[in-house]
This record gives C-alpha cells, sequence and structure tokens, in this order.
C-alpha cells in the first residue's frame, strides 16, 4: 500500500514556491492569481519565488507568449528571485530521471502503438469503463522487453502505479485527499521521442529546485497523486500540497472567454490600475483574517497572506466589484501616481496633451479623478481639459446646445469673461453667467448646461466653475466663443 501523507517539510526553513506557466497561451487570470498567491506567500515569509516556463509542448509554446507572461506579471507588479527557467533547456535532467525510475523498476518500457492505445481506449469508453492504459507491456517478460530494444522498438517509458492501496495527500487547503490506486493509470513519464510528459518534468524540477510549497490552481488535484508517486520513487520528501480553488464566471461555471476577457493584459488595456487588479485577485478565493477591509496595499496583503485563508469553495469573478476596485484606487491615488498611466492613455488614444503652468496637470487630474470610472477617461471622456483637440459628444450638444438663443447667449458670456476686469475665480464667473442669465430671462441651468458641453464636450463633468478654473480664462474664452 502506498500511503503518504503529512506535510514533510520543517516550518523553520524559508519557503521555495515557483509559478510554473505553460507558454501556450498568455497570461489568464487564474495564472495571475496563481502566481499572486505564490509571491504573496513567498514575500509574507520571506522565502523564494522561482519563475519556470513549462515550455515542454515545443509545438504549442511560442516566445511571443512568454514575453506576454512577463509583461503580465510586470505589470501586476510580481517579482520573481530565480529564473525564468526553461524547461526546455533541462530536458537531460528529465530523461535522467526516467532513467533512474526505469533502473529503480519503478518504470517500465512501453511499446504499444499510438494507434492501438487509442482503439483501446475508444472499446474502454464504448463499454463504459474508464479509458486508462491496460498494462500490456508492464506484463511483458524481461526477455521479450529486452528483444523489442534490441530490435530497435521504440518506447515511451510508464510509470508502474501500485496495483493496490490508496495514494494520499495533505493539501493545505482541502485537507486529506486520497486516490485509490486503482483509478491512476500507468502515466508516460517519457514519450518514444524523449520528451518528458510534465507529471516527470514537473516533479524532478520541483525536487531539484528543492520546492517546499506547490501552491497551484485545483484543477491539478488529480494529478497530485501521480505526483506523489514519483515522489515517493525518486525518494524525495514532499513539498506541501495548497490546491486554491477554481475562478468562477458570474453564471457559476468555469472562467472563460464567453465571460469576456481572460487575458490580464485585456485589463490593462481597458483602463484598470495595476494595483486594483492586484487587490481583487488576491480576495478571488482568499479572505484576509481582518476582513472588514477590502482596499488593501502590497504591504497589508503580504502582512495578512497565509494559506489558512483560502477558500474551498470556488471564487466568482465579480466584473463589478473590479470595476468598484477600480474607482477605489484612482480615488485615493495622488495625481503623481496617477500621471504615468493616464501618460499611457494618452499616448494610446493619441492625444497630445497640453503644456501648461506648473502644478495645473495635477491639480486637474484632482479634479477628474474621483469622477473616473478608469483610466481610459482621462483620454476619452476627459480629453477637453488635457487637449484643444477634441470632439463634443453628439448626444450632449442635442440636448444642451440645440438652441440658437442659448448659443448666442454663451458667446456673449465669453466677451463677459474676456473683457470683466474682475478676477477670474469661481465665484465671478458663477456671478457673471447668473446676471447674463437674468438679463435674458433665461434659467441660470440652461446656460451652465450649454457651457459644460462647450468647455468639455461631456453632458456630465464637475461644477462648471471649477471646470472653467482648470481650463483658464483665455480656454474658456475661446471655447465659449466658438459655439
Ligand atoms: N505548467 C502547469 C500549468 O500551467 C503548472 C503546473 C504546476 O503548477 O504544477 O498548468
Amino acid at each position: 500500500m502506498t500511503e503518504v501523507t503529512g506535510i514533510t517539510h520543517s516550518n523553520s526553513a524559508k519557503p521555495r514556491l515557483r509559478f510554473a506557466p505553460s507558454p501556450t497561451g498568455y497570461l489568464h487570470v487564474g495564472g495571475a492569481r496563481t502566481a499572486l498567491f505564490n509571491w504573496l506567500y513567498a514575500r509574507h515569509f520571506g522565502g523564494t519565488l522561482i519563475l519556470r516556463i513549462e515550455d515542454t509542448d515545443f509545438e504549442r509554446s511560442t516566445d511571443e507568449m512568454v514575453d506576454g507572461i512577463l509583461q503580465g506579471l510586470a505589470w501586476l507588479g510580481i517579482d520573481w528571485d530565480e529564473g525564468p527557467f526553461f524547461q526546455s533547456k533541462r530536458m537531460d535532467l528529465y530523461k535522467a530521471a526516467g532513467e533512474r525510475l526505469l533502473a529503480s523498476g519503478h518504470g517500465y518500457y512501453c511499446f504499444c502503438a499510438k494507434e492501438e492505445l487509442e482503439q483501446r481506449r475508444a472499446v474502454a469508453q464504448a463499454e463504459g469503463r474508464t479509458p486508462k492504459y491496460d498494462g500490456t507491456c508492464r506484463r511483458l517478460s524481461r526477455e521479450e522487453r529486452e528483444k523489442r530494444r534490441t530490435e530497435g522498438a521504440a518506447g515511451a517509458i510508464r510509470f508502474a502505479v501500485p496495483e493496490t492501496g490508496v495514494t494520499a495527500f495533505q493539501d493545505a487547503v482541502f485537507g486529506r485527499v486520497e486516490f485509490a490506486n486503482t483509478e491512476l493509470e500507468d502515466f508516460v513519464l517519457l514519450r518514444s521521442d524523449g520528451v518528458p510528459t510534465y507529471h516527470l518534468s514537473v516533479v524532478t524540477d520541483d525536487i531539484e529546485m528543492k520546492m517546499t510549497h506547490i501552491l497551484r490552481g485545483a484543477d491539478h488535484i488529480s494529478n497530485t497523486p501521480k505526483q506523489v508517486l514519483l515522489y515517493e520513487a525518486l525518494g524525495a520528501a514532499l513539498p506541501v500540497f495548497a490546491h486554491v480553488p477554481l475562478i468562477l464566471g458570474a453564471d457559476k461555471t468555469r472562467l472563460s472567454k464567453r465571460h469576456g476577457a481572460t487575458s490580464v493584459m485585456a485589463y490593462r488595456d481597458e483602463g484598470i490600475v495595476p494595483e486594483a487588479f492586484r487587490n481583487f485577485l488576491a480576495l478571488l478565493g482568499w479572505t484576509p483574517k481582518d476582513s472588514s477591509k477590502e482596499v488593501l496595499s502590497d504591504r497589508e496583503l503580504v502582512q495578512q497572506f497565509g494559506l489558512d485563508g483560502i477558500s474551498h469553495s470556488n471564487a466568482v469573478f465579480d466584473r463589478p466589484k473590479l470595476d468598484w476596485f477600480n474607482t477605489e484606487y484612482i480615488r485615493a491615488y495622488p495625481a503623481e501616481r496617477l500621471i504615468p498611466l493616464i501618460e499611457e492613455e494618452w499616448k494610446k488614444a493619441g492625444v497630445t496633451p497640453l503644456q501648461r503652468e506648473p502644478g495645473w496637470l495635477a491639480r486637474t487630474v484632482d479634479l477628474l479623478k474621483t469622477r473616473a470610472r478608469n483610466l481610459k477617461d482621462f483620454a476619452d471622456a476627459f480629453r477637453a481639459f488635457f487637449s484643444d483637440d477634441f470632439e463634443a459628444d453628439p448626444a450632449a450638444v442635442t440636448k444642451f446646445l440645440s438652441e440658437a438663443s442659448i448659443r448666442e447667449i454663451l458667446v456673449e458670456l465669453g466677451s463677459r469673461y474676456a473683457t470683466s476686469i474682475e478676477e477670474f475665480s469661481e465665484q465671478g464667473t458663477e456671478k457673471i453667467l447668473r446676471d447674463l442669465a437674468a438679463e435674458n430671462g433665461v434659467k441660470a441651468g440652461a446656460l451652465i448646461n450649454g457651457a459644460r458641453v462647450a468647455l468639455t464636450g461631456q453632458a456630465v463633468a464637475p461644477s462648471l466653475f471649477a471646470v472653467m478654473m482648470a481650463l483658464g480664462k483665455d480656454r474658456v474664452v475661446g471655447r465659449l466663443k466658438r459655439c
């Protein structure tokens, strides 16, 4: 009976963790959350985080995806201490491990052809049995095996799973997890072309890189018993396994493209502040001990993170919640933190910002940030604050500027501001507007709404007179006169 339980690493040693993405796709939300949890755990305990690129699927792995993953991690502010290591450069190690397992009797050569295996699988499925390797080559005598080898038959190396008993492990999140060995098939370690399968490469590296904790998605639970058997066969101590619950979409099915963007970089492109995304991700499946506060700085996240806060139940990706975090971060950040992010948005939208007096930009960002839904607003809805090259929202024009009489009064308002000897202040500009409205027998509100559209191109903006201060006298006069 194979019975491996217990957490074998001493708690005093500094933990070593890894994030091990396969570069067959971009960095998606689930992967980013795994990376973040590993990072938080390593940073909390002053441990080491390793980045390992699992690129042994040569057909599907691309350099472009590697770059994409690195970019995603950089955007999220996740750094690592060792690596990136590429499994494609470590093939000799896996081959040696496969051969060791062969020599120790834990592995055996399998000469079954692909077509044969597929056929047997189909039969099993048709008969309602779980398709698994039937052990044909496990039963070959040593002579037969030698004979096939000397005849030059290309063989894969399979792991000989114990035929009875259970394989169990203690999961830091899910508790004891147990699989009957009869449920596990004699999985392939090295394919006949010498390429290792995931189980062999991952365990070889996790042992060689001295990983103490394997923190990864719960979709890997079913892989774990096979890996536990490999640790045992290779004579290595088990790391702590911690599987984190899956992330579901709002409809409670596993998060996928159907639910919208799954690539982390798509959120950057939507104008999400990276720290807001990180905060949101951290709370997908983890709850801090002090759950009274949701907006948590990096420091607080690192301080509070622990495996005991990881939930058993699946997490739901709540998009409105992400947007809420985003507005909270934009509102709370000082202008200096936001300006570099806003500059990126301007670059993307082709906005050349005005060159104005010192302090103007920060003041304007501070004025607008409480109304921003995302960073992109600074390049579109708020564009008129930063550039003279903007277009008015046609619906706002129709609603508030379609009457010629109002437009004429606004042109007059521009002239009054130009010639007024009063200081160009919030009170001063308001008084002139209200006096002009009274003289013309129109409601001040009609002028205020019209002026807002003329000045900002939008129907909604901060208080009109604050807007005037942000734009400055010359721009206010110019834009009103253009009505
Ligand atoms: N490369 C695997 C993946 O991207 C990770 C394997 C693991 O964490 O053990 O799913």
